[in-house]
């Protein structure tokens, strides 16, 4: 009891110690480029951005903007320049499972190699214009995630501006490593709670540990190829409680109907995944305001991994997926990306927007899901997601028109964030 409180109060420390934004960097002035418009939907030609502190102080015609004496200079006239990409979905603390499978990451990985290996991937995901991530659960390191999200915004290591859920909830028997002799008492790759009152107090954990988010299992494969909810309407709506009380939103990981069900009326957010949802379901999302996050890119990875090609004969995950997608967009419901990078390489982020597209979701407002969209589920549309005075200066410059064809965003040539310049092929 005591050491966990004295962790916990370490921890606190050491979040606080931390919390110092870095200095502001000096003007930067970005000439020439194709500029996507604020609201996201058209492309204006020659324009220079001023950015000042960090933020975005004008946007105008090429030639007309002077930046203060000493200002940075970067052509990008040939090129487009959209708003920093915003990651749903992510598990830095994670790498690809056809490299280690799940379980021994969880289990025989170091925490030191993990947080190294999540440092390495904050890197190639910011470098792949991914300025913003939502980390979805550190699946057995812990805390981790704080410490990265921590270190990234003092400037002490290179790497996107992530939002933590850390641990993330599951109820008893309800998550991996699983599948050993009931006598042995397996670690689990998230916090094990049951009942109200132990959601509350692990939800409590969480917040003073350093969330930005809580996680949440609806649901679970239980038993063999079986997946049912987990958590009582009684503990998803203890859960989404305790959340709000400290101003933070819940994301629900649910597959099921009755998962996402429970999820929805308890007052969630954000559903990942999803892949049961029903048009009913999906009717009640949009009422209610909760987004989709439907990581194709994982489906598709996992079915690579057990042992599927591209132009083979479709995989039933790979199936379910695709027909979930074409019912949700059809439905109207709010689409953020995300994609459960951690399950593929970091950096490879924009696949999920090339399956949206592949899926039917025309270009533009795939875009817009990694922008405008992502950011308002975030509850951060006054700061991120446009180029537009005032907001961050997050800013991915590309080579094409994004807008027709969202596979240029594989490679940019140039990244800012916060009014940072993280990479520069020019
Ligand atoms: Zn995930």
């Amino acid at each position: 009891m005591s050491k966990t409180v004295s962790l916990l109060g370490a921890a606190a420390l050491l979040v606080a110690g931390l919390s110092f934004a870095a200095p502001a960097p000096p003007s930067l002035l970005l000439t020439g480029a194709r500029v996507l418009d604020p609201a996201g939907e058209r492309l204006l030609d020659g324009r220079d951005v001023l950015i000042e502190n960090g933020r975005i102080a004008a946007v105008g015609a090429a030639g007309t903007l002077q930046g203060p004496a000493g200002a940075q200079r970067i052509d990008l006239s040939g090129l487009t320049l959209i708003p920093g990409l915003i990651e749903m979905h992510s598990h830095l603390l994670l790498h690809p499972y056809d490299e280690t499978p799940w379980d021994d990451q969880v289990l025989k990985e170091p925490l030191e190699l993990r947080t190294i290996r999540a440092v390495v991937a904050a890197k190639a995901t910011l470098e792949a214009g991914f300025t913003t991530v939502r980390d979805l659960g550190t699946e057995g390191a812990g805390y981790a995630d704080v410490s990265l999200r921590d270190t990234i915004a003092s400037g002490m290591i290179p790497g996107p501006r992530v939002l933590t859920s850390t641990r993330a909830l599951v109820a008893t028997g309800s998550y991996g490593p699983s599948g050993f002799d009931p006598r042995w008492d397996i670690p689990k790759g998230a916090q094990v709670v049951d009942g109200p009152v132990e959601m509350r107090k692990a939800v409590r954990e969480q917040i003073a540990a350093g969330a930005d988010w809580i996680k949440v299992y609806a649901d679970y494969r239980r038993r063999p190829g079986i997946t049912t909810p987990t958590f009582t309407q009684e503990e998803m709506a203890a859960a989404v409680d305790e959340a709000r009380s400290a101003g933070l939103p819940v994301a629900a990981h649910a597959y099921t109907p009755e998962g996402i069900r429970r999820a929805i009326l308890a007052g969630v957010a954000t559903i990942e995944h999803g892949t049961g949802v029903t048009d009913e379901l999906l009717a009640l999302m949009k009422q209610k305001g909760v987004a989709l996050v439907p990581t194709l890119a994982a489906s598709e990875a996992v079915s690579r991994y057990a042992g599927w090609k591209p132009g083979e004969p479709e995989p039933q995950r790979v199936r379910e997926a695709r027909e979930m997608f074409a019912r949700a967009l059809k439905s109207g419901v709010t689409i953020a990306n995300g994609s459960d990078v951690g399950v593929f390489a970091h950096g490879k982020n924009a696949r999920e927007l090339e399956l949206m597209v592949a899926y039917g979701m025309p270009p533009g407002q795939a875009l817009r899901a990694a922008t405008i969209t992502a950011a308002a589920v975030l509850r951060r549309d006054k700061d991120l997601g446009r180029i537009a005075p005032g907001y961050l200066a997050d800013l991915v410059a590309v080579k094409g028109d994004p807008l027709a064809d969202v596979s240029v965003l594989e490679q940019p040539v140039a990244v800012v964030k916060d009014g940072r310049v993280a990479l520069n092929r020019r």
